[in-house]
């Protein structure tokens, strides 16, 4: 992408903001620039020249109020205007841009707010700047500047969605193969049509079968992720009982379980709680979370799924493990796509990054708040909280 600027990204420096306004000087009497104030009427400050340089300011509002004062003509007229003139300026460089001038101003040169600020180029004073032109262009970069945020959004949206698209439609044609890849493994395991010869082979089918699963479990997660991001992942929801998928869940993730030797226990309330919410979505956010205890628990250690129906403060669902844990510094990066982390890790090649990252999308797709606690060494807490209002409750019950 091009970093060239444009001369509407350009800063906008006192160049633009100059106004040639004539300097007065340390002998110059208050009536004398009380007289120039009125012949000069937008002018609100004359940088007062000393040798010329500028040392001080003398504003309008405050040499009219003074010489207005009992006795101020009488006291003041006379006097230099040295007397009633701001002594510590605000001077800036004719090349300083709008935000530095900004900053300073909010930052100890209030009074320019007032008397506005002194311009010069190589220390010499060429004109005055004031406030109100400062904030004039400041809207107007403000406005160009949300101009370009809005287009880089709208680009941005697109090619999230062009993303989307390819990611979907890639998904989908690497499917097919895979599933007659996986197919015809599965018959050869299964030694449907004959014994395997040599027995090598058979080795090598289960190898291929495991692999092409393990490719088809990935790339279902990218289909999903980007069906969700595409905003088209349709939940279905009606009265889902909870138990019933939970129990489906466990029994699926058994397999997995007993092969690592890790005890995968539950707590289910009886009667099961229903909750208003896509069966399919609840299943894949427990198997995503099981799977995880299991994959980053070590061998004799245990994965806990608890279900607590709480009137009137939802459906709550945790999964409890005695694993690895994860650092406080990574528990939300690892929420993100594609992002995991090494430690504890039994299988590094295992996963794509994503099963948490769908959990956290799918939550936010029926408002249930996800949170995820974590200590190391101790075991980590996955916690689904569906709100009360997802909590099918029959009229005769309540
Ligand atoms: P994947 O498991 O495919 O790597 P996830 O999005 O499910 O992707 O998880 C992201 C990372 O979070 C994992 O790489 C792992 O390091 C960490 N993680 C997730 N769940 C757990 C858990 N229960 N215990 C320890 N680490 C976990």
């Amino acid at each position: 992408m091009s970093t060239k600027q444009t001369d509407e990204t350009k800063p906008i420096t006192m160049a633009g903001l100059l106004s040639n306004t004539p300097a007065i000087n340390t002998t110059t009497t208050c009536h004398e620039a009380a007289e120039l104030f009125r012949f000069m009427d937008g002018v609100i400050g004359f940088a007062v020249l000393e040798n010329n340089q500028p040392v001080g300011v003398i504003s309008r509002e405050k040499l009219t109020i003074k010489l207005a004062s009992q006795f101020g003509h009488p006291v003041y007229g006379k006097r230099p205007v040295t007397d009633l003139m701001t002594q510590d300026p605000l001077i800036v460089d004719i090349n300083e841009t709008i935000d530095r001038v900004e900053q300073l101003i909010t930052d100890g040169y209030e009074h320019a707010l007032s008397s506005g600020f002194i311009i010069v180029e190589d220390g010499v004073y060429i004109g005055m700047g004031n406030v109100l032109s400062l904030m004039r262009e400041s809207v107007k970069r403000t406005r160009v500047k949300n101009q370009q945020l809005e287009k880089s959004t709208r680009l941005a949206e697109h090619a999230n969605e062009v993303k989307s698209q390819f990611l979907a439609g890639m998904s989908h044609e690497l499917r097919t193969p895979l599933n007659a890849i996986i197919g015809f493994s599965e018959l050869i395991v299964q030694e449907s049509f004959g014994p395997v010869q040599p027995p090598r082979y058979g080795q090598y089918v289960e190898d291929i079968l495991e692999s092409g699963r393990h490719l088809l479990s990935m790339i279902s997660d990218i289909l999903d992720m980007s069906k969700i991001e595409a905003g088209r992942y349709d939940l279905n929801e009606q009265p889902v009982e909870v138990n019933s998928v939970a129990r489906n869940v466990i029994k699926m993730c058994s397999v997995l379980a007993d092969k690592k030797n890790i005890k995968l226990k539950s707590s289910l309330p009886n009667p099961s709680p229903i909750l208003i919410g896509d069966a399919r979505a609840l299943k894949q956010m427990l198997v995503n979370l099981i799977s995880n205890g299991i994959k980053y628990t070590e061998a004799d250690g245990e994965v806990f799924l608890e279900v607590l129906d709480l009137p009137q403060r939802g459906i709550h669902i945790s999964i409890r493990d005695t694993g690895a844990g994860i650092a406080q510094n990574e528990l939300a990066r690892i929420m993100e796509p594609f992002v995991q982390v090494a430690q504890g890790r039994s299988d590094k090649t295992e996963g794509t990054g994503l099963g948490l990252a769908i959990v956290k999308a799918l939550a936010e797709l029926q408002n249930t708040d996800f949170t995820l606690s974590s200590s190391l060494g101790i075991g980590t807490t996955a916690q689904l909280t569906f709100p009360e209002k997802k909590r099918f409750v029959a009229w005769n019950a309540a």
